[in-house]
């Protein structure tokens, strides 16, 4: 699911858009509809981006002379490229454990 594959049967993308799943797999014929991921993948996604940018923002505010512009625009842009990033893997994976839960 974090792949972005059918955690059903891995033959086939689990995703038709970037955060809106298939209705149905093309390979196995699992039906996706059931599934809600709701708030849980931005959950996820947030929560892995600020224990990593957290050090780095402390690292770069102690160990370098960059300043608070310049500092602002680096932080910024990572932390909103990994949670992007992060979003669709996350929700893959919210989906693959629902399903592998029978939660659907
Ligand atoms: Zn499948």
């Amino acid at each position: 699911g974090a792949r972005g594959h059918c955690p059903r049967c891995d033959g086939a993308r689990l995703f038709a858009a970037w955060l809106r799943p298939v209705a149905q797999c093309p390979a196995c014929a699992q039906d996706w509809r059931g599934h809600s991921a709701d708030d849980f993948p931005p959950y996820v996604a947030i929560l892995i981006t600020g224990h990593v940018m957290a050090p780095v923002i402390i690292a770069l505010g102690l160990h370098t002379t960059l300043s608070w512009p310049v500092m602002m625009g680096v932080c910024l842009t990572m932390t909103v490229t990994m949670v992007l990033g992060l979003l669709q893997p996350a929700k893959g994976a919210v989906i693959a454990l629902q399903w592998w839960l029978g939660l659907h």
